[in-house]
């Protein structure tokens, strides 16, 4: 069962070429005969959204926090946006499905029961989410409560988490486990949370910390639950590969495991150490790994029960990954596996080796944070424009007598393109448009001259693209030209603040528009934020056939006829209708790793919850909002009123000059001191 070996997959590449075919069919469908089916096929959003984003019949996005269940809410987004416009709440916004949260909640602790009861395991599960993931109060205390009836408690990796987590009502019996380097400090702390009636569980990371353990327990006159981190050999492949083996960070080697329980022994209190635990990394993509992982430590976990340790807790960690990439092919961003079958394993393995060692089955406990969180928020942009490098084709490239040799050599080369000579005409455009840099440089070439050889050498890009479209055997890389020249759509937000992963560590998010989906997005584009940072953007999107440096958006313009819609740099302008694009499976990691890059702050928020009896099905508990620009820089040390001060002095000044009118300065100062007060994204009104 657990164990079995997984069936081996179709050849990839014969998979691979399928999925490229039927994603050309997808992409060739006629407009006319567009539908939402299509939208959800190319956006992947049942794969990523599993069970609980999917599109209307109307073609907008929308939420089912109850998945699939009859009658169950279904909450579209554009009517919570509306919502929040009336509220005067501007995006880019943050919405958390709080009943998402609870759904995972009880996912989680459902699954693990209903293994364990199949499975005739005697032990219990004591699930812990781990505040590190998302410490938003809202999510934590969301959790707590929706955890209750499980015992469902919290981990924390460091004193100020602690702090925080001890300030949550978590249920009696329910875990706190503490991991993190501790100093004597956190560890007080720790004892604290004794005396408070909660069952801490100190996981000793590194082996000094065990005698300081040893000295404050005795200090502060309390028995302390005793963890203990082995540093695992079976490792993952995933990014945090590192998390286990010899180099890792954090847990004890198997010597310093035996040392440790011979200095418990010594103090005579073996009995306190009770949990055992490892924690192989986090976005596990082939479950391989846990079984490796599980097995490993449960043998030693049965080594050190026989060597008298009375340990009751057998702890897997988290880990535990989401299939952000949509599809099952356990690449970095995908998972091979759910959640049942993860439960499945650690049940079973864990329960096969303490049979066959006769060792008595522990209580199970997990700490998977991405798989609770990472649902339950998305983000809301608008797209302000869009910059398309090979739209501008209003410029008169006409040939004017006396022109110089290398803008009539660009213009031979786009006329004589044809299908037969691409590869050497590109070859071709790509050193006369360098020629043409150079000659302007020694001031041969005047800038409409130049002006004229780039339009020229774009419109030659263009037209391979077009050539190549339908052939089988490309002459030049048309997927790679395709990226490089795409349009970008400007969106409002920041990467380095909403997430920050996608620009760290190349984590995908799914992305898509939120309206218009019965209509066929026919422009591929990647995304720009709007820091002044040229890492501030988003190429990496999901697709059919993996990873591509675009996606699909539909256009700006409403009116697919109405040219006049662009101004001259070929940047669309934004029409009536705002366009928005969700990023989803936020809320976990992204939510609190955000900075402020640019001095962007935190996003408006929103708390969404379903409601039977509401029209529209659901109700917002909460409006939050973002950071305003002084709150943003008061955390730089500015005072805002003593920058409003300054700038008021200076145009008094100005007024003394007769430079400008008395009632203008007043405007002009409380402009000033409104736009401290504002938030730190583009306004629209
Ligand atoms: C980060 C962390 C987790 C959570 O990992 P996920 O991959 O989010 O499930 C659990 N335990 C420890 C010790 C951690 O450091």
């Amino acid at each position: 069962m657990a164990n079995q070996v997984t069936a081996s997959e179709p050849s990839k590449d014969r998979k691979n070429s399928q999925l490229e075919l039927k994603e050309k069919q997808l992409h060739e469908k006629s407009p006319d005969k567009w539908g939402v089916s299509d939208s959800k096929k190319l956006f992947l959003i049942q794969k990523w959204g599993d069970g609980f984003f999917d599109i209307n019949e109307k073609g907008s996005v929308c939420v089912k926090p109850l998945k699939n269940a009859p009658k169950g809410p279904c909450i579209v987004l554009q009517d919570i946006l509306d919502e929040v416009k009336a509220a005067g709440i501007s995006l880019p916004l943050v919405i958390r499905f709080h009943d998402i949260l609870r759904a995972r909640v009880v996912e989680i602790n459902k699954t693990f029961h209903n293994q364990i009861s199949e499975a005739n395991y005697r032990g219990e599960y004591f699930g812990v989410y781990p505040v590190k993931v998302n410490q938003m109060r809202e999510v934590v205390e969301e959790i707590v409560d929706a955890g209750a009836p499980f015992r469902y408690g919290l981990e924390a990796g460091s004193k100020p988490e602690l702090l925080a987590v001890l300030s949550m009502p978590i249920t009696t019996g329910a875990l706190t486990v503490l991991n993190g380097y501790k100093d004597a400090e956190y560890l007080k702390l720790a004892m604290l949370g004794i005396r408070m009636g909660r069952p801490m569980v100190v996981v000793v990371e590194k082996f000094s910390e065990l005698p300081l353990l040893l000295k404050i327990a005795d200090e502060m006159k309390v028995e302390p639950i005793i963890g203990m981190r082995a540093k695992l050999q079976s490792r993952g492949s995933g990014k945090w590969a590192a998390s286990t083996g010899d180099r890792a960070k954090f847990g004890l080697t198997i010597t310093e495991i035996v040392q440790a329980i011979d200095l418990l022994k010594s103090h005579q209190k073996l009995h306190w150490l009770k949990l055992f635990h490892f924690h192989i990394g986090s976005q596990i993509p082939d479950i391989k790994t846990f079984k490796e992982a599980i097995t490993e430590g449960a043998r030693i976990f049965c080594k050190m029960t026989k060597m008298g340790v009375p340990l009751e807790y057998f702890d897997v960690g988290g880990g535990v990954g989401i299939n952000y990439e949509g599809g099952h092919n356990n690449t970095e961003l995908s998972v091979n596996y759910g959640l049942k079958d993860y439960a499945m394993d650690v049940v079973y393995i864990v329960k096969q080796i303490c049979d066959l060692e006769d060792v008595n089955h522990p209580h199970l406990v997990s700490e998977s944070g991405r798989a609770i969180t990472a649902y339950h928020s998305c983000i809301i942009t608008d797209v302000f424009g869009s910059v398309a490098y090979l739209e501008n084709q209003s410029f008169s490239t006409e040939k004017k007598t006396g022109e110089h040799i290398i803008v009539t050599n660009m213009r031979d080369l786009f006329h004589d393109l044809q299908a037969h000579n691409i590869r050497q005409t590109y070859n071709d455009a790509l050193s006369v448009k360098e020629e043409s840099i150079s000659a302007f440089k020694l001031g041969v070439l005047d800038l409409e001259e130049r002006a004229k050889v780039e339009t020229m050498f774009l419109q030659t890009i263009k037209k391979i693209i077009e050539i190549e479209k339908d052939t089988e055997e490309k002459s030049v890389d048309t997927e790679a030209l395709t990226a490089a020249y795409s349009q970008q759509y400007l969106c409002n937000f920041s990467v380095f603040q909403s997430t920050p992963d996608t620009w760290g560590i190349g984590q995908i998010l799914p992305i898509m528009p939120i309206n218009r989906l019965c209509e066929k997005p026919t422009i591929k584009a990647s995304m720009a934020d709007i820091t002044c940072d040229s890492d501030g953007k988003i190429d990496n999107f999901i697709s059919f056939s993996g990873i591509k440096k675009t996606t699909w958006f539909h256009s700006l313009n409403n009116s697919p006829s109405n040219p006049n819609n662009k101004d001259t740099q070929g940047q669309a302008l934004q029409s009536e209708n705002p366009y928005y694009v969700g990023i989803f499976l936020t809320g976990a990691y992204q939510d609190i790793m955000g900075d402020n890059h640019n001095l962007f702050g935190r996003l408006n928020e929103v708390h969404v919850y379903c409601d039977d009896d509401d029209p529209n099905d659901f109700y917002v508990e909460e409006f939050i909002r973002g950071h305003s620009a002084q709150q943003v820089l008061s955390t730089l040390q500015y005072s805002p009123e003593a920058m409003a001060k300054n700038v008021k002095s200076i145009i008094d000044a100005q007024v003394r000059r007769g430079k400008i009118r008395p009632r203008e300065g007043v405007e002009l100062c409380d402009f000033y001191e409104q736009s401290l007060a504002g938030y730190t994204y583009l306004k629209h009104d």
